[in-house]
This record gives C-alpha cells, structure tokens and sequence, in this order.
C-alpha cells in the first residue's frame, strides 16, 4: 500500500491545480499562521489547524518530512483592549496560548517543529522592518513606519484585489497614507501600552511583519506552503508577500498557498466579533474529538462547511461504522478468530482509490466514500485471515492521516473491560440475578457496547 503518485494542489496564487514538487526533495517547509491569542478558539479555527494536520500527516504518510510552524501573535491591539485592571495583556495572552495549546493536543493535532511567538522575535521582525526602510520601502507617519505598496510592481497578485473597491475590508484609514493600502509595519509607542525600543523609534510591530520575519527564520526566504484560513488571504497573506519580497529581493517567496473556507454556522461566517461560535469545550462535552475531526474533514478544504448539530450527529452515525469495521479488524485480529470470505483485493482497491482521491486535490470527501465501502467489506463479510490482514494496516494507515480512529491501545484495554463485565454478567444471569446483569447489559449498551449471547458464551460487540 504505497503511493508513488504525485499530489497535485490547488495554489491560490496561480488559480490553478499545480503538481506539487517541494524546493528540497523528501521535505516540506510549511508556515501555517496561528492565532491571536485574546480569546477562546473555536470550531472555525478547528477546522483550519485540523486540516493543515491532516495535510501534514497525509505528505508524511508519502514520505515526506514536513517541518510545519505555526505561529502565535501574542501582544496586539485585540489582546491590549482584552486586557483589564485584573488582568494584564500578557495574563490575557498567556491564558488563551494555553486554550490554544489544549486544543490541539486534544484534537490530536501533531505538534509543529515550532510555535514562534511575536514577543520573543522582536529582534527579527526589527531588523527586517529596519531592511524594508533601507531599502526605501518603508516610510514614516506621525502613528508609525508604513509599507509604501506603490513601490512594488506587483502588490494583489495573490488576492487579486481591486483596491478602488470601496467596500474592501481591513484596510487601515490613517491620515497620510500615500496609498490607502499601505499597512503598519511599527506602531509607534502609545500611554499605557507594551513598546519594544527600535533605532527607528519606540514601539510594536503591526499585524503583518511577524510572518515574514519568522518564516523566514524558521524555513528560509523561499519555502514550500504557506496556509492559512481563506479568510487571512487580504489584506494579510498580500501584504505578507509584498514586505517579503522587497526585503529578501526575490520574486517568489513561496510556492503553494493553501487557503481553507469558512465555517459558517447556520449560514453565517463563525467569528469571534459575530459571538456566533460554537466553542471547542461545549462540542467535546457531546462528541469526542476524532468524530470531530471526521465531520470537519468530511467536506473539501476549499468547500464552506455549515455546521449545525444535525450535521454532527450525521457524522458520528457514519463515522461509527468506520469504527465498527476497525473493532470487527481488531477483535479479530487479537481472538484469531476469521471466515472464509477473501476480499484482500477488493480492500486494497478501495484503499488505493482512497490514496488517489486525496492526492488530487486533497478530495477528502470523494476518500471518505472509498474509507466506507472498505468498511462495508469488513462488516458484510466472513472476511479470512489475509483480509483482516489487509484492512488492519488499510485502517491504520487511514487513522494515521486522518486521525479519526480511537487509539489501539485503548481499545483493547476497553474491549478487556468490556468482556470482563459480560462475563460478569453471564455469572449473575446464572445465580438469576437479572436486575444486576440487565443493568449490567443497559450500561454498556450506553455506552455503545452489545453483549451477544452465543452457543459458546457471551461475546461483546461495539454498535
Ligand atoms: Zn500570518
């Protein structure tokens, strides 16, 4: 189960589906820009940092090593104003990187070689806004140091803005400006906020510059991919580009960008100035985090996906049935107990459809129907030895990038459980004590466990 084929990508900078072949053969430089650590994360940005695991996981399972960065922006304007008497902004800051950090280990999202923080990469944001000055990119207003876009040829060319459009979001109105999309790269000091000393004056850097400045530290001034949600493509990802390559002089700086749609709920963009999200906490209080990592890779990346609670149940009915097939694998594996039924072929057709699906595009929802036929394989057959054989290292590899199956040692710790308390069960039957044993029977059936009764004793089965 091997594929040498080769993945192709959506690039947002070309429009086009692009082969995607890394700088450095075998490794992947990827920068994915990480949160502003002022508030809780939600399924939004779940969406966002599973899918980039995922995506990671998936060029690793083709032999890749991925070098992944994820960056923290922990001192900003949204962090200062969350802060308050009680809590200072690095309280605030401090707090939500910690949220942020239970979320990904709770999601199971691997962690990155690195999670550069913009406090302690002050000195390389300033040396580069300290370049882009010298290079006469950059000139100076009353509030800051701007980035003069007229001075580059080609500013929008990844987000192909049309910047006479009066309704373009985000742009920063300051008096001055020598064109209404220059953006901060310094803010200059103001009363009562962090400032960090610069030779070209007292202050903190604007939204944009970290990016640049770390992922260049991290993965050199021209790496692989660089992702985000498709909402940061302008002005941030733009203006990412434009500083980037004025200061290290080169005419691309990355390769791929990859940009996930929204999740919106009931049909409305999720965000934090909306109070319309649903936070990670209040969903892992119903669903575990790998059906939550199933619904939010069931559509493609590039898809908006709407949530509603419908739509997770909907998910964890069909994602119980890939689990049921990875039980059947596992209980069969370690009881020996197998059929007569050879479809090895037909598992390993499916597996490899699976593969190819995901390496056009990353077309998770058309692997996710090759993921349940192989399923079917499993549950609707007396499948022998060679078979079970085959859909072990089949599920295994799909829990590996996907990350949607319970762990294996887990579950057989669990089905160890669960046999003990059938057995305890059959004890009690037999000494009629029916109230206990129904009650032992209702409990695991709670818990998603079926007690069977066989000619050869109990046999516990996960529904
Ligand atoms: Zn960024």
């Amino acid at each position: 189960m091997e594929s040498n084929n080769k993945l192709k990508l959506y690039n947002t900078l070309s429009r086009k589906i692009e082969d995607f072949n890394p700088i450095k053969k075998g490794k992947v430089g990827m920068y994915v820009c990480g949160p502003t650590t002022y508030d809780k994360s939600h399924i939004g940005h779940a969406r966002t940092y599973i899918f980039f695991d995922f995506f990671r996981r998936f060029l690793e399972f083709k032999g890749n090593k991925v070098k992944l960065i994820i960056n923290l922006t922990d001192v900003d304007d949204k962090i200062i104003k969350a802060a308050s008497k009680y809590d200072s902004w690095q309280v605030v800051s401090d707090r939500y990187s910690r949220y942020f950090f239970w979320m990904l280990d709770t999601l199971k999202i691997k962690p990155p070689y690195s999670f550069p923080q913009v406090t302690s990469h002050m000195q390389e944001i300033i040396e580069l806004v300290q370049t882009l000055i010298d290079k006469e990119f950059a000139y100076e207003l009353k509030d800051g140091i701007y980035f003069s876009i007229d001075k580059l040829e080609n500013y929008g060319k990844l987000s192909k803005v049309n910047l006479g459009d009066p309704t373009i979001a985000r742009i920063e109105k300051t008096p001055g400006k020598k064109n209404p999309a220059d953006f901060a790269l310094w803010k200059f000091k103001k009363v009562d906020e962090p400032y960090w000393y610069a030779p070209f004056g007292e202050g903190r850097p604007g939204w944009h510059i970290e990016c640049s400045a770390m992922s260049s530290k991290y993965l050199g001034t021209n790496f692989d991919i660089h992702g985000g949600g498709a909402d940061l493509i302008f002005p941030h990802h733009e203006n990412e580009i434009a500083q980037s390559e004025a200061a290290f002089g080169i005419k691309k700086w990355v390769n791929y960008w990859v940009h996930v749609a929204f999740l919106t709920i009931a049909k409305e963009k999720m965000s934090k100035s909306l109070k319309n999200f649903v936070g990670i906490d209040q969903l892992l209080d119903t669903f575990s985090p790998e059906i939550l990592r199933y619904y939010l890779l069931s559509a493609h990346y590039q898809t908006q996906l709407d949530f509603t609670w419908d739509k997770m149940k909907k998910a964890r009915e069909q994602w119980t049935r890939v689990v049921r097939a990875w039980y059947d694998v596992v209980q069969r594996t370690e009881r020996e107990i197998y059929g007569q039924e050879d479809v090895s072929n037909e598992i390993e057709t499916e597996f490899n459809r699976m593969i190819e699906s995901l390496n056009n595009d990353l077309k998770t929802p058309e692997a996710y129907k090759h993921i349940h036929f192989l399923a079917s394989l499993v549950l609707s057959n007396d499948i022998n030895k060679k078979s079970v054989d085959v859909a072990h290292e089949a599920l295994s590899k799909i829990s590996e990038i996907f990350g949607i199956l319970p762990e294996k040692s887990w579950t057989g710790k669990e089905l160890r459980l669960a046999e003990e308390l059938a057995e305890l069960r059959e004890d009690l039957r037999k000494g009629e004590r029916f109230d206990l044993s129904d009650s032992i029977r209702t409990r695991l059936k709670d818990e998603g466990i079926k007690i069977e009764d066989t000619k050869e004793g109990p046999r516990v089965k996960f529904v």
